[in-house]
């Protein structure tokens, strides 16, 4: 089958590979959709700090938004998965430990993360395989693009429970990429006022256009008081910034991840009594994220800017924007379609 790898920093191609094969407790996926994410972008530009801590190596097989249809399972999985859509959590714990055992999988000191963490192959390609057990079926009303958006929907989903925001709140989120706009979408369904900083006319336009009023830059940000304030951005003052700007006895959650160690005066958060909450995962936000996307409550599709075929991640994935693409800020794949390729094995 074909399969997207990265081989080294700048360096990557769709290549012929092995299908896969279920072991006990697998299924095998037909990929259908998937989304291309900041993650992988790090991955591609070798600046992911897995690569540097020892948890992940190339050559790399990337893709952790996903869905697809269960085509085969391994021993001991019931065949009833067999032609059903899902959807699967990114974060797989080993199953046995203390977190993993009291709900915490998503931090299990030993887990895999599928397509990013510990040699795990991800979804970029025309088959996955990943344990049964952490799989999501998807109803008909969630289509392959709204499968695919599960997963960063489930990571947005949880900040916004983070923000833990009532009706008419105002909640401020830094940063207009993929996770910022889907959790203005999740905030706009809780009722919350929701305002957005960002840099680029751009992106600013188009939060804009999906209905958030409230788009600001840092130099005109208004002097208003926030309830919440959701740091989305990968930069490394924004956190400091979000305690600053946050009302007293209030919250900041931060789930963006800047290249150099964000700094923060707690004095501040002492004396003006606010709850941070830090967001690694969707893992605990993804049933709760595909209900949502199932009744309609929100649809973040419009967030899509073109769906693409293997080939042409590269490009994406090196900062490109082909022709044609939207304004919105995320690339799906759909990897059953683009020629194969001649490439060897990695
Ligand atoms: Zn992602
Ligand atoms: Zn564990």
């Amino acid at each position: 089958m074909r399969a997207f790898v990265v081989t080294a920093p700048f360096e990557a191609g769709v290549y012929e590979v092995d299908p896969p094969v279920p072991g006990a407790g697998d299924v095998v996926i037909d990929v259908e959709r998937v989304g291309v994410c900041g993650t992988d972008v790090d991955f591609y530009t070798g600046e992911m700090q897995y690569l540097h801590d020892g948890d992940a190596h190339y050559p790399m097989r990337l893709g952790h938004e996903w869905s697809g249809t269960v085509r085969d399972v391994g021993v001991g999985v019931d065949h009833s998965w067999i032609e059903q859509r899902v959807m699967g959590d990114t974060m797989l714990g080993c199953g046995e430990c203390h977190r993993c055992t009291n709900s915490l999988q998503h931090v299990c000191e030993f887990r895999h993360e599928v397509g990013i963490r510990r040699g795990f192959a991800g979804a970029l390609a025309e088959q996955i395989v990943v344990p049964a057990s952490s799989l999501h079926r998807l109803p008909p009303r969630v289509d392959a693009a709204l499968g695919a958006l599960v997963e960063p929907g489930g990571n947005a989903l949880r900040a916004v429970w983070g923000a833990d925001l009532n009706r008419g709140d105002r909640l401020l989120i830094l940063g207009p990429g993929t996770i910022g706009l889907l959790c203005a979408y999740f905030a706009k369904a809780r009722g919350a006022e929701v305002h957005l900083m960002g840099r680029s006319t751009s992106s600013l336009d188009f939060a804009r256009s999906i209905g958030i009023e409230g788009c600001w830059t840092n130099e005109n940000l208004p002097d208003l008081a926030f309830d919440a304030v959701i740091d989305a951005s990968n930069d490394a003052s924004l956190p400091a910034q979000a305690l600053e700007l946050v009302e007293p006895g209030k919250r900041v959650v931060f789930i963006g991840i800047a290249g150099t160690p964000s700094l923060l005066d707690t004095r501040i958060q002492v004396l003006k009594d606010v709850t941070s909450v830090g967001i690694l995962s969707g893992s605990p936000g993804l049933a709760a994220t595909i209900d949502l996307y199932e009744s309609g409550t929100v649809d973040p599709r419009p967030l899509i800017a073109m769906t693409t075929d293997l080939g042409g991640v590269a490009a994406i994935l090196a900062g490109e924007r082909p022709r044609g693409a939207g304004p919105g800020p995320k690339f799906h794949v759909d990897p059953r379609v683009g020629a194969p390729t001649t490439y060897s094995a990695p």
